[in-house]
């Protein structure tokens, strides 16, 4: 090919096109002319530009990396990426939840930490939150809480009295809006926050010994947190501040890293811990269950396109690989259905097929067709199972074995068994009284008062100091004292 030719732009098929700048009519001043093919290539593929954005999570960015096991927990896993020596390519979004695409990074909301590790047998995902914790418990209640965080359907506004009616008629998001109220409402940046598995997950070992596992990735850098001041100055001046944050330091070799430890709960210990351990409203001690380090995730490599990679990166807790399992957990149950589905609608049946989300393990599939197809079996394998022409066959002892726990009873809608110290406002009140420090509590009920002074009345706002009273006596005074000077 001639030098000039490789310059030359050209349309979609590749054909050199006549002028990057001129519409094609007839004489100067005549209508411009449908058969300008390239002209309407460019505005259709304009019109095309945009996927539907995430309806959670929307406003992020992220990078790629790897995970590098530090420790032996072989003993408790057998899932690949978690083995001694093993180091493995994977990726990581960061995301705040309730904003939409163009939403400044420093809203008060908690961060998504979404981790995909393209492992040997298959990619697994770990789809967790800068929180340990969230605000529901049920995934039948979801929808109802992202839309009372979302807008108002006449006047198209966000709606603080509606997120509150929301959390004060769910009392077990107390702990988590006790954490989003905090300090760690803010990070100061993504490199700055820990991420959580949140859910409590099951290891197997290859023997098919189980034990429930919960994820912790504290971040290498410390933990910093942004005031409510300095978030909302950042709003204005800095909106893509924390996407902006990581770019800039991976691309100047400052590379972010993240220690991950896990929490482990022999499996019959379950039964009987002083809370349900499969609650997401609820943490475990790190007193009764402290701290097991496994390895380091470090980000190092920066996306080459932000729409390609990031964009449409499609994270799913159902992407579990051997060696790991789900719980009992009602939201995580959900989870695994709603994320595969969310991309199949949002990017298309095929978004496994993109580069940033095809798995570096061989793929065995029998699925086919679809739009945006582009990868395909040889013509001599079946497009169906069994058959007797040597296509794929499952295999069970690939598979590992089974992170399956026992269940019995009729069909029926149930809370969760109770245990002993089992209460929406307990570990809220915990964090506020035995975690947090005076300086820390003081913030707390800033942010709280001014987050209700902004647009939350009665009937909700009784109800508000009613919830905080529940946390925590003296914070719930301390916030209706705050409100009711506001007020004057
Ligand atoms: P621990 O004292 O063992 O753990 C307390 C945890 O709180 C530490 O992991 C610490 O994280 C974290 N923390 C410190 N400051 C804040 C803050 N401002 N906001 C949120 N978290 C903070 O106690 P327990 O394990 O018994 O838990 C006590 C309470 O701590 C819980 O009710 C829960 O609210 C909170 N918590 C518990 C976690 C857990 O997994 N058990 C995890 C995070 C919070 P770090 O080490 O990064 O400073």
């Amino acid at each position: 090919m001639n030098a000039a030719r490789q310059r030359a732009t050209t349309t979609n098929a590749g054909i050199p096109v006549a002028s990057d700048e001129r519409s094609l009519t007839q004489g100067p001043q005549g209508g411009v002319l449908l058969h300008d093919h390239y002209l309407i290539e460019k505005m259709a593929q304009f019109n095309r530009e945009r996927v539907p954005e995430r309806v959670v999570h929307a406003k992020g960015g992220g990078a790629f990396g790897e995970f590098e096991v530090t420790a032996d927990v072989s003993a408790h896993t057998m899932t690949d990426c978690f083995q001694p020596g093993k180091k493995t390519e994977m990726l990581a979004r960061f995301s705040t939840v309730a904003g939409e695409q163009g939403s400044p990074d420093t809203w008060r909301d908690p961060r998504g930490f979404a981790l995909k590790f393209y492992t040997e047998v298959g990619n697994y995902d770990l789809v967790g939150n800068n929180t340990p914790v969230f605000f529901v418990r049920d995934a039948i209640k979801f929808q109802d809480f992202i839309r009372s965080q979302k807008r108002m359907p006449d006047s198209g506004l966000r709606d603080n009295n509606m997120q509150w009616d929301f959390w004060t008629n769910s009392p077990e998001s107390a702990h988590q809006v006790t954490w989003l109220m905090g300090d760690r409402g803010i990070p100061r940046t993504w490199r700055n926050m820990n991420g959580y598995g949140s859910h409590t997950y099951m290891w197997v070992n290859a023997d098919g010994k189980r034990v429930w596992v919960k994820f912790h990735f504290k971040t290498d850098q410390g933990i910093e947190f942004l005031t409510q001041a300095e978030a909302d100055s950042l709003a204005g001046s800095d909106p893509d501040h924390h996407r902006k944050d990581l770019f800039e330091a991976i691309a100047g070799g400052n590379f972010p890293s993240w220690t991950l430890k896990v929490q482990l709960m022999p499996y019959e210990d379950a039964e009987k811990y002083r809370f349900n351990p499969f609650d997401l409203t609820k943490v475990w001690s790190q007193k009764d269950y402290p701290l097991h380090e496994v390895g380091r995730m470090t980000l190092n490599r920066n996306p080459e396109n932000f729409f390609a990679q990031i964009e449409q990166a499609s994270f799913e807790p159902s992407n579990v690989i051997p060696g790991v399992g789900f719980s009992p957990d009602k939201m995580l149950l959900g989870r695994v259905f709603s994320y595969a589905d969310t991309h199949r609608y949002r990017i298309g049946t095929n978004y496994m097929d993109l580069p940033v989300n095809r798995p570096k393990a061989q793929v065995n599939s029998y699925s086919k067709d679809g739009a945006m197809r582009y990868s395909w079996n040889s013509p001599e394998t079946p497009v169906y199972a069994p058959n007797g022409y040597g296509g794929p066959a499952a295999d069970e002892s690939l598979a590992g074995p089974p992170a399956a726990w026992e269940a019995s009873g009729d069909f029926g809608r149930f809370d969760y068994i109770k245990h002993p110290e089992d209460d929406d406002f307990g570990q809220p009140g915990t964090l506020v009284r035995e975690v947090l420090d005076d300086a820390a509590r003081e913030r707390l009920v800033g942010n709280i008062v001014g987050h209700v002074l902004n647009g939350v009345r009665e009937p909700v706002l009784s109800k508000v100091f009613e919830y905080w009273r529940n946390v925590d006596a003296d914070l719930g005074k301390k916030v209706e004292e705050g409100v009711r000077a506001g007020q004057k």
